[in-house]
């Protein structure tokens, strides 16, 4: 039995966690959970679980909660973020799973670390902004992180029993986005609503449209490089449409190994939750003689820019991918909310990162006033 403490539960993984849970009652106990806002999402699951501690992102959503459910006790903000990651310190079977998404994972996923908590990870800008503390820290404190990323799972189930010395590079797959058709003039006119209709994954809002950008593939390789120890350099990304192959590994003999299944990440999910051991579960099985044809491509720089910034962040380091992150995730809120075009998400972004006075080593606090800074001056110069 794996006690859950479960950031983000009302979200696309959230749910689909809770989904595997609900179908192995007898191998999961939900003792903490988290949303941001959603009373009436948040009103059901406490009904139904019955957690020891739930946190709200939102302090007046914590407080309406606390009124419906005085038996529960209930926090928000960081702070509660990071006693939902935490609880029962001494839990010897605990396993945070973390489904927020942006950067309000970094500092619970810090502190789970710290009580060395395991930790099956979704929110990738937790490791795209800190992988270079997270990753020394959870070696110190014998913490192993698994990704429930698609790609990221992938590329473990290939990896598993190798010699890392052996790997070329790793090559991970991009579905391409909701707008993977459409030239750059086309791209001047595209709508929020369209680029939220992803061609094979159903996914949260924020997601969705860093698919459309590609910084989602971006972001991927800067989290393959900390999962994987491996350089940017090594890591290639391939257009692959139709979304079976979730990524390959190329070895130093020409081997090439791929995982191949449906688009559906139930399968990755419950391979984070179960490992070192496969579960059968609802994802439908891969019939490759009516798939037919896997094509691949390149993935052009010049298309995708987002996805060019990321190497360089990566390559630059220190607070570059702080700033990439925090500027994209501005961006994307704001062209959700119709405040800014499609194009403007990689203007913004390049914009802040010309501006980078760069620090090596940055601590939690840099990570924390960088991304801060970076958001209030694109409010500022956007909205004026
Ligand atoms: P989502 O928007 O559907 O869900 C996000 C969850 O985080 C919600 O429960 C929301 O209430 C909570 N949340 C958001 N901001 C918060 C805050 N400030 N404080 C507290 N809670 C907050 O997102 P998602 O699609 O489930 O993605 C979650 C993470 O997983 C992201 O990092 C995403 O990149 C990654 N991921 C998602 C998918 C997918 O298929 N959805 C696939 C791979 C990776
Ligand atoms: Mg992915």
């Amino acid at each position: 039995m794996k006690n859950i403490y479960l950031l983000g539960a009302t979200g696309s993984i959230g749910r689909q966690v809770l989904e595997i849970i609900d179908r192995n009652p007898d191998d999961f106990c939900i003792v903490t959970l988290s949303a941001n806002s959603d009373l009436d999402g948040m009103s059901t699951l406490i009904e139904k679980y019955r957690p020891e501690y739930v946190a709200m992102g939102q302090p007046d959503a914590a407080k309406i909660l606390s009124n419906r459910y005085p038996q529960t006790e209930i926090g928000s903000d960081t702070a509660g973020l990071v006693k939902a990651a935490t609880f029962n310190p001494l839990d010897q079977n605990g396993l945070l799973v973390n489904a927020l998404v942006g950067m309000c994972g970094l500092v619970p996923t810090i502190k789970a670390i710290e009580i060395g908590r395991s930790i099956a990870l979704a929110n990738k800008e937790t490791l795209v902004i800190g992988g270079d503390l997270i990753m020394p820290l959870a070696r110190k404190h014998h913490v192993t992180i698994y990704p429930i990323d698609s790609e990221h799972s992938a590329l473990w189930q290939c990896l598993k029993g190798e010699d890392m010395n052996t790997v070329k590079r790793l090559i991970i797959t991009a579905s391409g986005g909701a707008f993977r058709d459409l030239s750059r003039e086309q791209l001047t006119t595209v709508t929020a609503e369209a680029a939220l209709k992803h061609p094979s994954w159903s996914m949260g809002a924020k997601i969705t449209i860093d698919c459309a950008t590609m910084m989602n593939k971006g972001f991927e390789v800067i989290e393959a490089h900390h999962l994987f120890g491996i350089s940017g350099s090594k890591i290639q990304t391939l257009l692959h449409k139709e979304s079976y192959v979730h990524s390959l590994v190329e070895f130093i003999d020409g081997s090439i190994i791929a995982q191949i299944a449906e688009h559906d990440m139930r399968l990755p999910i419950s391979y984070a939750l179960y490992y070192p051991f496969r579960k059968a579960n609802p994802v439908p099985p891969l019939n490759l003689a009516k798939t037919g044809k896997l094509t691949f491509e390149p993935l052009d720089f010049h298309r995708y820019p987002c996805l060019a910034y990321a190497y360089e962040a990566l390559e630059k380091g220190g607070l570059y991918p702080c700033v990439l992150n925090a500027a994209n995730e501005m961006a994307v809120q704001l062209f959700l909310e119709h405040k800014v075009s499609f194009l403007e998400i990689e203007t913004i972004i390049r914009g802040q990162m010309d501006q980078v006075t760069n620090i090596a080593n940055p601590t939690v606090d840099d990570l924390l006033i960088t991304d801060a800074t970076v958001k209030e001056a694109i409010l500022i110069t956007t909205l004026k």
